[in-house]
């Protein structure tokens, strides 16, 4: 690997910073618990800094042409492309995922780039007709100013290329936080977006203790977005937190995602789905399936051939080539047993996988006949386990699912369109894959509803989340 791309220092405006006088924050390979790297820990006066850059750097960026943006942006694309196999390495070795899926990661974080260097020069606003002919109503859309960006561990390329890209297209500067677990992603990132020619202060990446630096994000009137991807309670603080302040928010949280298999469904799509649905990132995604239910009428094919399919899985370091990696550490790989522990005491069997006590490994898991008074039906496991139960009627399913307070996406597997579709309109979600275990794309607006969050990533959404809505009117 180029060891230029791993860098243990902060960006702020030109500097890198490798130390704040305040300790240092060690990152660690999750497969094998070896040091990486530290990173610094920086001081709210640190943060405040680093807004204050941020915001000076942001004057200047909004007044530079959408083109110029936009070819910032499509170099930053092709510096990501070119050196693909440095940031899968890297997001590999911080974050545990096979090297195949952190390629796959790299290539779907490009893809924002590259839609949001395109979306740079399509930012329209309107002339609005006067209605009474005395004067004229322009419509214009504005960056929203400096944007402070929280990104996750489980996706630490993709989540902040999907926030920093349309954010830098809109005309707006970033201080981004990423995940403890994840920032060497976030700063070879970041390096990139400097060799790529976006001016020094539009994209800023401070490391340091979440909750000190979410409360200045929070209490800054510099700051006039936040955009956050992670757990709910921490969704919940932060909009509570930014209501003083007034300030605009993309809270993407939690999901429960429910995975039905209808009675007709071709069983064949439905294995294949539900692999990927549930076990891409090792079940590590807001996206991941979280509770198959199963038509009882095929109840017991599809749980044969999943189980089948998931103890053909390999579990292991994601620089050997495993199919999963590690969780991302021993606390959560503890966190998932228990899960599957209190799902056994009260009824439900393990049908393969399960802890690799003492590690950060969960081989892949199935578990079936789970309930709704089971924690691992209610909580979003986060791991590599599959929890099934058979269900008869479709119809207090979807009312059961619209009572819960999440909805980020669901799966529908079914051969007729006309049923899976009426279905789909009827959930309480953002969401929705039908006959597929992967929904995400850079050109559809990701997000959910209840608390799965606020706005939508992506797609013209993405871009019109870092975008104020100004109008004129001039009266001769
Ligand atoms: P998870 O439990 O999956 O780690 P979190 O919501 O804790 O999810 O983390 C998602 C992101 O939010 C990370 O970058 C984390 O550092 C950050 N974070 C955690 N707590 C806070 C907080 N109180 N204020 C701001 N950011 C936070």
């Amino acid at each position: 690997m180029n060891p230029g791309m791993f860098i243990e220092a902060n960006r702020i405006g030109p500097e890198w910073i490798a130390d704040y006088g305040n300790g240092h924050l060690e990152v660690r390979n999750p497969a094998n618990g070896e040091l990486l790297g530290s990173v610094p820990l920086a001081r709210a006066a640190d943060v405040e800094r680093c807004i204050a850059v941020a915001a000076r750097a942001g004057e200047r960026w909004r007044a530079t042409p959408a083109r110029a943006r936009a070819r910032a942006l499509r170099r930053w694309h092709d510096l990501i492309a070119a050196r693909k196999e440095d940031l899968a390495t890297i997001l590999t070795l911080e974050q545990g995922k096979p090297l195949s899926e952190a390629r796959a990661e790299i290539d779907y974080a490009a893809s924002f780039v590259q839609w949001y260097a395109e979306e740079a020069e399509r930012i329209y606003g309107r002339i609005a007709p006067s209605i009474d002919g005395t004067s004229v109503f322009t419509v214009e859309k504005v960056p929203v100013g400096v944007v402070a960006a929280i990104t996750p561990w489980n996706a630490p390329c993709s989540m902040v290329t999907r926030k920093v890209a349309p954010a830098i297209a809109a005309g707006c500067s970033v201080v981004l936080k990423p995940a403890e677990a994840t920032p060497f992603s976030a700063l070879a990132l970041a390096e990139l977006a400097a060799q790529a020619g976006i001016a020094d202060g539009v994209l800023n990446v401070i490391t340091g203790m979440p909750a000190e630096i979410g409360a200045v994000f929070t209490q800054s009137r510099a700051v006039r977005k936040i955009s956050f991807t992670g757990s709910t309670p921490v969704a919940r603080r932060l909009f509570a937190h930014a209501a003083d302040s007034m300030k605009r928010l993309s809270l993407e949280a939690g999901g429960n995602a429910p995975f039905i298999v209808l009675q007709d469904a071709d069983l064949d799509v439905a294995i294949d789905a539900a692999m990927i649905a549930k076990f891409r990132s090792g079940g590590q995604s807001c996206v991941a399936a979280n509770r198959f239910f199963i038509h009882a009428s095929v109840y017991e094919p599809f749980k044969t051939a999943f189980t089948r399919r998931v103890a053909s899985l390999t579990c292991g370091a994601g620089m050997d080539h495993a199919d999963v990696g590690p969780v991302i550490d021993a606390n959560a790989a503890r966190r998932i047993a228990s899960l599957i522990d209190d799902a056994t005491a009260q009824g439900a069997t393990v049908l393969c996988g399960g802890y690799r006590a003492g590690t950060a490994f969960v081989n892949p898991a199935i578990v079936c006949d789970i309930s709704p008074k089971m924690k691992i039906y209610r909580d979003e496991i986060f791991g590599p386990v599959a929890g099934l139960c058979a269900f008869e009627d479709v119809d207090a399913l979807v009312s059961s699912l619209n009572a819960e307070d999440v909805g980020l996406i669901a799966y529908i597997i079914s051969q007729d369109s006309i049923a899976a579709r009426n279905i789909a309109n009827r959930l309480d979600v953002g969401m929705v894959g039908i006959n597929t275990g992967l929904a995400s794309d850079a050109s559809m607006p990701f997000g959910g509803v209840k608390g799965s969050g606020i706005g939508r990533e992506g797609s013209i959404e993405g871009i019109e989340a870092y975008l104020e809505t100004k109008y004129i009117k001039a009266t001769p």
